[in-house]
C-alpha cells in the first residue's frame, strides 16, 4: 500500500511540477472578439503554492492577494457536460478564466469535459476522486487515494502534453482535516478553502444563488466564489451574477501556479489577508518605549487632602445625601396597599395568552387569598389557601419559609409586569 503510493505520489509530481508552460494568457474585455460588452479577465496571478499553501477566508487566516473589487470564480464537482459547456460556453462568451476543481470519476466518465477546460485557458485543480465528505476523519490510508484518484483521472484526461494540471485542490465539502492539509502541503499542493460560497448545492431558487452571490460578494469587496458547474440553479443564476459583477465595477481575476518559468506575481505577506491592518490600527504601529534614563531618583512627598480640594475641616470624603433626595423623601406619600391591587378583568386577558397563563395563575391565588387586604379581588382560577401574600410581597416571601416555593423569586418578578400590560390593553 504504501509502496504503490509513493509511485503515485512520485507519478503526480511530475505531473505537477509540469504545469502549465504555455502561460494563460490574459484576456481583456477588450480582447474579446465579437463580444465588445464582455467583462473579460483583468489579469493574471500566479501563485507559489508552497509560499500560502492554504487560502480561503472561509477556513484560513490566508487568501488570494486580490484587490478591493477584484474575484477570481471558481466551479467545482464537475465536468458534467449537460450544464458544464452551458457554464463554459458563458465564460468563453465573456472571456472569462475560471478555476475549476475536478472529480476523479467525472473526469473518467467525460475526459472530453477536462480537455474542453483546458483548450479554452481555464485552471484546472481536483476535488478528489469519489468526493467523499468525510476527509475530515480519514486516515491517511483513505485520503491519500481519493486524492490521487483525482489528479490520476484528470491528467488522464488531458492529452495536450503541453497542459498540466494545477496543483491546487479543494477539499470535498471543504471537511478539512490538519492531517489532509498537512499531506498536501507536504507534496506542494495549494488547499483552496473559499471566501464565499452562494450555496447552489442547496435546495434554493438560482435567483437566491444569484443574491448570495452578490450579497456576500459586496460584503466582502473581493475574494474567491465558490459555485459548481453541475447544477441547473447555477447555470441559471451564471448571467445574472456576470450582469451584476459588470454593473457593479468588479474585475475577474484568472489564477495560474508558479512554474519555473513563470515565477510567481510578486506580493507582500499582508497583501493575503483579506482586510489588511490600516492606518488606524494603532496597535500594530506603537512605538517602542524609549529607554529614559533617569538621572534623579528622589520620591516626591505624599499628597495631601488639601491638594485636592477636599472640605477637610468639615465633610468626610463620603457621598453625601443631597438637598434634592432629602426634599423627595420627604414630600413623597406613603404608597397605598391598593397600588398593587388586580383590576376586574385582568386575570381573563392574563388567562388567555399560554405565555402569560401561570403568571396569572399566580396572580390569581394571591388575589383571592383570604387575609390579604385589598378592595377587589380578581375572578377566575384561585389555588389553595395561602398565607397572607400579595404580587407584591412575594419576593420577600419566597425568601422565606416552605409555603414560598410555589412563588419562585423569578417568577415574582412577572406577575407586577404583565398585570402592567394587561391593564394597558384593558
Ligand atoms: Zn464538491
Amino acid at each position: 500500500m504504501i509502496g504503490s503510493s509513493v509511485v503515485v505520489r512520485t507519478r503526480s509530481w511530475i505531473v505537477l511540477l509540469g504545469l502549465l508552460t504555455a502561460g494563460a494568457p490574459a484576456a481583456y474585455a477588450a480582447d474579446c472578439p465579437g463580444h465588445p460588452d464582455a467583462l473579460g479577465t483583468s489579469r493574471t496571478l500566479v501563485v507559489d503554492p508552497r509560499e500560502h499553501p492554504l487560502i480561503g477566508t472561509m477556513q484560513y487566516r490566508e487568501t488570494l492577494p486580490l484587490k478591493d473589487h477584484e474575484v477570481v470564480l471558481t466551479f467545482d464537482d464537475g465536468p458534467l457536460p449537460k450544464y458544464s459547456n452551458q457554464i463554459l460556453k458563458m465564460l468563453d462568451d465573456e472571456c472569462i478564466k475560471a478555476t475549476f476543481f475536478i472529480i476523479g470519476q467525472q473526469a473518467k466518465a467525460n475526459p472530453e469535459g477536462v480537455r474542453k477546460l483546458i483548450a479554452a485557458g481555464h485552471t484546472v485543480g481536483t476535488h478528489s476522486m469519489d468526493h467523499p465528505l468525510t476527509f475530515d476523519r480519514m486516515p491517511i490510508e483513505k485520503f491519500e487515494p481519493e486524492i490521487n484518484g483525482g489528479i490520476q483521472w484528470t491528467s488522464a484526461a488531458m492529452t495536450d502534453p503541453s497542459k498540466q494540471l494545477a496543483p491546487f485542490f479543494r477539499i470535498p465539502g471543504l471537511m478539512r482535516a490538519e492531517s489532509v492539509e498537512n499531506y498536501l502541503i507536504s507534496r506542494g499542493i495549494q488547499v483552496w478553502s473559499a471566501d464565499f460560497p452562494a450555496d447552489d448545492w442547496r435546495h434554493v431558487s438560482s435567483d437566491r444563488v444569484y443574491q448570495l452571490a452578490i450579497q456576500r460578494l459586496e460584503a466582502k469587496g473581493k475574494g474567491i466564489l465558490l459555485l459548481h458547474d453541475i447544477q441547473a440553479r447555477t447555470v441559471a443564476a451564471f448571467p445574472k451574477i456576470i450582469r451584476d459583477l459588470k454593473a457593479r465595477g468588479y474585475r475577474i481575476v484568472h489564477v495560474v501556479p508558479a512554474t519555473a518559468e513563470r515565477p510567481a506575481t510578486p506580493t507582500t505577506p499582508v497583501e493575503w489577508l483579506l482586510h489588511p491592518p490600516t492606518e488606524t490600527t494603532p496597535i500594530a504601529r506603537w512605538p517602542r518605549v524609549p529607554g529614559f534614563v533617569f538621572a534623579q531618583t528622589q520620591t516626591l512627598p505624599a499628597p495631601s487632602l488639601a491638594d485636592l480640594n477636599a472640605q477637610t475641616a468639615h465633610q468626610p470624603l463620603l457621598p453625601r445625601r443631597t438637598r434634592a433626595q432629602t426634599d423627595i423623601a420627604s414630600t413623597l406619600p406613603v404608597p397605598g396597599r391598593d397600588l398593587f391591587a388586580i383590576p376586574e378583568g385582568s386575570v381573563e386577558v392574563l388567562l388567555s395568552t399560554s405565555l402569560s397563563r401561570r403568571a396569572a395563575t399566580r396572580l390569581a391565588m394571591a388575589a383571592e387569598t383570604p387575609g390579604t387586604a385589598r378592595g377587589k379581588t380578581a375572578k377566575g382560577k384561585a389555588g389553595k389557601p395561602h398565607a397572607g401574600r400579595t404580587a407584591h410581597a412575594a419576593p420577600a416571601a419566597a425568601k422565606h419559609g416552605a409555603q414560598a416555593k410555589n412563588i419562585a423569586p423569578k417568577g415574582t418578578a412577572h406577575p407586577t409586569r404583565v398585570a402592567t400590560s394587561a391593564k394597558k390593553r384593558a
